[in-house]
């Protein structure tokens, strides 16, 4: 029986999410969430797409091997455990591999190790992976399992933008460079846009917007990555749902030195407390955009930065790019907000973007153009799907070792 299953697996800081794709159609036949690992109140929840049967509990899940083990336990109990040899393999999605990981990586000790040794870069992410990592190998160790890095589709950046304007010298010290995140949404989104336009993606010149709770833009050419907006960290570019994007990286010297904030207090404000948040105290799309129509200012102006912000990227990569095939706007606000979508094209005729107010309306889960026919720049909508990237990319080099 040829092995085609591959198990995605997204271990957080305080969660565990999984999916189950069969890589014959892709189709899902079992997805499910850890959550609140650690805590007296961790609850969970696993779907057998299949059948359609949802089981959900809330008991404490001391830790990620817990999670990890809870999993495997309702696996097997649909039938679909770790130990079934249509298991090919198993793909972990990594946040930050800087320079040391620019391809999807099986891993081993050695690999484990650097991993480790890359915590400092992304203090919160790379332990909760690792954790995740570990007890898969455990679990199953004959199975070739594959580490997929948010940054590797990132690091075809000529170093014109990956570099800051820093003393090489100081920056390669501290491994400070324009790493990016998001990537393996932005391949996966750029290649399928490439699709919608009828070129095939080295063809392509591709904007991606993908506005999560996280955003990030990226300018891709011919299926490669020139630029992004995110960079040492997810901090850089975008206004966020709690970030700040971009600003002049005095504020934080003043925020010390005149506001008696902490390196910790000032990390927390920016991360957590800023972007669409702190301008107007939600960060949910939905919720902003019900207040603007109420005509409240502050949810105004907090969407009006927010767009300027956009519109002011869409400018820098069409630059950068030269020319550019498609606009794409993907994610949670991207695949939903047709405001914003409209809003971050307004007035940009003369660059040949456009949106079409019917079919910006449409609502749906299939990628799809919004520019109005014959538009010389196509704007889509796709929904991305960063577990069939990873379980694609896990797939092509689990078969190709085997
Ligand atoms: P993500 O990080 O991709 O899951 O995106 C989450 C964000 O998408 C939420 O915080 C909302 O701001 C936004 N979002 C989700 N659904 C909608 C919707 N129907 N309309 C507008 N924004 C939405």
């Amino acid at each position: 029986m040829t092995a085609t299953r591959v198990l995605v697996l997204n271990s957080g800081s305080s969660s565990v999410k999984y999916q189950l794709l069969d890589m014959r159609d892709h189709s899902r036949l079992a997805v499910g969430l850890v959550e609140r690992i650690g805590e007296d109140s961790s609850r969970r929840k696993h779907t057998h797409v299949v059948s359609g049967e949802t089981r959900e509990a809330e008991e404490r899940i001391a830790d990620h091997e817990a999670a990890l083990k809870a999993m495997s336990e309702e696996l097997a109990r649909d039938g679909l455990g770790l130990d079934s040899p249509q298991l090919a393999a198993i793909g972990h999605r990594v946040v930050q591999g800087a320079g040391s990981f620019t391809e999807p990586t099986l891993i081993d000790d050695g690999v484990v190790a650097e991993i480790e040794r890359l915590v400092p870069l992304a203090p919160l992410h790379n332990p909760a992976h690792l954790a995740g990592m570990r007890t898969a190998l455990a679990l199953r160790p004959d199975l070739p399992q594959v580490a997929v890095f948010d940054t590797a589709f990132h690091s075809t950046m000529p170093e014109s933008a990956a570099r800051y304007a820093l003393d090489p010298a100081v920056a390669d010290k501290y491994s400070i460079r324009r790493y990016g995140f998001h990537g393996t949404s932005h391949a996966y989104v750029s290649r399928v846009a490439a699709g919608l336009v009828g070129k095939a993606p080295e063809d392509a010149n591709v904007i991606v917007l993908h506005l999560g709770n996280g955003a990030s833009a990226s300018a891709v050419r011919g299926g490669v990555c020139v630029d992004t907006s995110m960079g040492l960290t997810p901090l850089e570019g975008l206004v966020m749902g709690t970030r700040s994007g971009d600003l002049d990286p005095a504020v934080i010297f003043h925020l010390m030195r005149v506001g008696g904030m902490s390196v910790d207090e000032v990390d927390t404000l920016l991360n957590k407390k800023s972007g669409l948040l702190g301008l107007c105290g939600d960060n949910d799309m939905r919720e902003i955009r019900r207040r603007v129509d109420e005509g409240d200012d502050r949810a105004k102006l907090a969407f009006d930065i927010y767009i300027h912000r956009l519109k002011k990227y869409i400018g820098a990569y069409y630059a950068v790019l030269g020319r550019v095939d498609a606009v794409v706007f993907t994610a949670g606000v991207g695949e939903n907000a047709s405001p914003v979508r409209e809003a971050a094209v307004a007035g940009l005729e003369e660059l040949g973007l456009a949106v079409d107010a019917e079919l910006n309306a449409v609502r749906g889960d299939q990628p799809r153009l919004i520019s109005p026919e014959g538009a010389r720049v196509a704007v889509a909508v796709v929904p991305t799907d960063e577990e069939l990237e990873i379980a694609t990319q896990t797939y092509a080099l689990a078969t190709e070792n085997s």
